[in-house]
C-alpha cells in the first residue's frame, strides 16, 4: 500500500501514530480471531434500485464488523488493515461464500454484487475462489457481480487483462466502482469489460441542478457509458433533489440512503417475503444546506 512520502514519515514520529500503530496492531489480532471464530463479522445488503419503475434489481454486499470492544467498525477501515496484514485473502473468501449462500436464497433473480479489492484481483486463484463460492451456494454466476475500483489497473497489464479474461470466462458480470475518484483514466474502459459503472458519491451528494459541475459530471458519464453499452449507477443518493437530478440525467440504476440503508439478511428475507420489491424514497423532498 501507498505510505510513503512526507505524511508517512510525519507520523512515524507523532506520538499519535505510535498510538495508531497499536492500535493497528490490536484490529490486525483482532480480525484474524474474528476470521478464526467467524464472531461479529456479518454481510448487509443495499439495495439497488431502477431509477425508471423503483423496483429492487439487485443489493450491493457490504461486511459489517461488530468488534468485541469497540463497537461496529467501518469496512472503510478494516478493509486497509486486512490488505496490510495478509488477511484480505480469508476475509474476501468469507464475504464471496456468504454474499452467495445468503442470494441463493433470495427469490427470482435478484444479484448481489460483491466487492472486490485490488488485492483480491491480484491473486490469480480468485476465479477459483469465485468459483468454488458459487458451488458451495448453488447460486446461478448470472446472479453474481463483482465490484473492481480502478485501483486494479495498478497492477500488471498482462496479468490484469488474463484476470478480466478468466472472470469473464466464468460469467459474472463485472461493474467499475467509485468511478470517476483515483487513477481515472477513459484508457481503461476501452479495453476492460464491465457491464456497469457505479458513479461516485462525491459527484452525487449535494449535486444539483445549480451546481452545474457535478451535474455535468453525472451527464457526461451516463452519456460516455451508454456509448459503451455499460449501465450507470448513481452511488449515495441521500436528498430528493440528488434523487430527482441523477434521474433526469439518465442513471440507470440508484444507490442510497434515500432508498435503504444495508440491511442484515433477515430483514432482506423479510421484506422480499412481504413483497415489498418496490421503494418510495424515505420522506418528503429535502434540500440539503450544506
Ligand atoms: P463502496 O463499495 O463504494 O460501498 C458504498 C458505500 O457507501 C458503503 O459504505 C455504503 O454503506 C455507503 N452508502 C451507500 N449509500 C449511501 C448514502 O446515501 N450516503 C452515504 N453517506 N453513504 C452511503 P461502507 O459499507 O462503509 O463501505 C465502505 C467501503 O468499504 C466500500 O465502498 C468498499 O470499498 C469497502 N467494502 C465494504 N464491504 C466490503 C467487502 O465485503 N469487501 C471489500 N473488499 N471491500 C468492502
Ligand atoms: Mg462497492
Ligand atoms: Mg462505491
Ligand atoms: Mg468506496
Amino acid at each position: 500500500a501507498a505510505k510513503g512520502g512526507g505524511r508517512g514519515q510525519y507520523r512515524f514520529y507523532s506520538s499519535e501514530l505510535k498510538d495508531g500503530a497499536k492500535l493497528r496492531r490490536q484490529i490486525e489480532e483482532d480480525l484474524r480471531d474474528a476470521l478464526v471464530t467467524e464472531q461479529g463479522l456479518e454481510m448487509h445488503y443495499q439495495p439497488l434500485v431502477c431509477a425508471k419503475t423503483s423496483k429492487v434489481k439487485c443489493f450491493e454486499s457490504l461486511v459489517r464488523w461488530n468488534h468485541p470492544e469497540r463497537g461496529w467498525i467501518s469496512p472503510a477501515d478494516f478493509i486497509p488493515v486486512a490488505e496490510d496484514t495478509n488477511q484480505i485473502g480469508a476475509l474476501g473468501e468469507w464475504v464471496l461464500r456468504k454474499a452467495c449462500k445468503d442470494a441463493a436464497s433470495w427469490p427470482g433473480d435478484l444479484g448481489v454484487a460483491i466487492n472486490v479489492s485490488a488485492v483480491q484481483f491480484a491473486n490469480p486463484e480468485l476465479p477459483q475462489i469465485v468459483q468454488n463460492a458459487l458451488d458451495a451456494s448453488g447460486l446461478d454466476v448470472s446472479r453474481l457481480e463483482l465490484e473492481l475500483t480502478e485501483s486494479v489497473f495498478i497492477g500488471d497489464p498482462t496479468a490484469t487483462h488474463e484476470m478480466f479474461r478468466d472472470l469473464k470466462k466464468l460469467g459474472v458480470r463485472l461493474a467499475l466502482d467509485d468511478f470517476g475518484t483515483g487513477y481515472s483514466s477513459l484508457g481503461y474502459l476501452k479495453n476492460a469489460p464491465f457491464d456497469k459503472i457505479k458513479i461516485d458519491q462525491s459527484f452525487v451528494r449535494g449535486a444539483t441542478e445549480d451546481d452545474n459541475n457535478n451535474a455535468a459530471i453525472i451527464t457526461a458519464i451516463v452519456s460516455l457509458a451508454g456509448a459503451l453499452d455499460m449501465v450507470t449507477v448513481a452511488e449515495g443518493v441521500e436528498a430528493m433533489d440528488e434523487l430527482e437530478l441523477v434521474r433526469e440525467r439518465g442513471a440507470d440504476l440508484i444507490q442510497g440512503w434515500i432508498y435503504s440503508k444495508a440491511l442484515p439478511q433477515d430483514q432482506v428475507l423479510a421484506k422480499l417475503e412481504a413483497g415489498e420489491l418496490e421503494y418510495v424514497p424515505n420522506g418528503p423532498a429535502k434540500h440539503r444546506s450544506d
